[in-house]
């Protein structure tokens, strides 16, 4: 579904360029579970960036199926983002004047439904996450594994094919990390969304299928792939 071929990315000015990816070169197949792993500072989010759409890269080239996404225009990247993707942060981003459910229905919001159209979706998607219970509560009423799970709710309600999760586990204890990574796995089962999963944590990496090492730019290996 996603081929990445060649790509560099730098960052800073030319006569002092930060090299955040070099020549890196990826295939990733629908229904993937994968984990992208690497120290701090080795490029991880650079890539996550850049096929989320969130970034252009220097160099290379980056295909959805069959739309090459270098030719595609600043609009047609933001209504593919629209459509294929989901984004999970560290940080939830969640905004804190909207109950779990409304944060929940934000992209139905931005994409004009009313809210009648927004309720039942989100509060089912909810119930999907193991927080059906929660609809009405505020975030700072949830705890960090309730927050990143209203976080992956929002993610998932736009029916993306591909969800991007940037250290999702980062800012949770032990016990909800792995919680996390579990209810990621079961819906990547059961809705069949491809997802990839940022971490710099290898015992969690080891909960995906597939790991994608990277170190200073490059992919330095790559195991359990379809
Ligand atoms: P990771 O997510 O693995 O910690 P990043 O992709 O964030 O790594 O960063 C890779 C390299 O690129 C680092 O050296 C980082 O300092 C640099 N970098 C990332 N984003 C920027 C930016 N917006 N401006 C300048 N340098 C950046
Ligand atoms: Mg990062």
């Amino acid at each position: 579904m996603l081929h990445l071929n060649n790509i560099d990315k730098s960052y800073g000015s030319v006569a002092r360029p930060v090299r955040a990816l070099r020549g890196v070169s990826l295939s990733i197949a629908e229904g993937e579970f994968g984990a992208i792993l690497g120290p701090s500072g080795s490029g991880k989010s650079t890539l996550l960036n850049i096929i989320g759409l969130l970034e252009r890269p220097d160099r290379g080239r980056l295909r959805f199926g069959d739309v090459d996404v270098e030719n595609a225009s600043r609009e047609e990247r933001a209504r593919l983002r629209n459509r294929l993707l989901g984004f999970v942060f560290q940080s939830f981003q969640l905004l804190p004047r909207l109950t779990a459910w409304q944060n929940v229905a934000l992209p139905l919001l931005y994409r004009g439904a009313a809210r009648r159209d927004r309720r039942a979706p989100a509060l089912a998607m909810l119930e999907r996450v193991g927080l059906a219970d929660r609809a009405e509560h505020f975030p700072n009423e949830l705890s960090g594994g309730q927050r990143q799970r209203v976080a992956l709710a929002r993610a998932l309600i736009g029916a993306p094919r591909l969800v991007l999760a940037d250290e999702p586990t980062g800012s949770l204890d032990s016990v909800s990390a792995c919680e996390a990574m579990d209810l990621l796995r079961a819906l990547n089962r059961r809705l069949g969304v491809t997802m990839l999963i940022v971490t710099h944590d290898r015992d969690l990496a080891e909960r995906c299928d597939r790991r994608i090492e990277i170190l200073d730019g490059r992919i330095v290996s790559d195991t359990g792939g379809l």
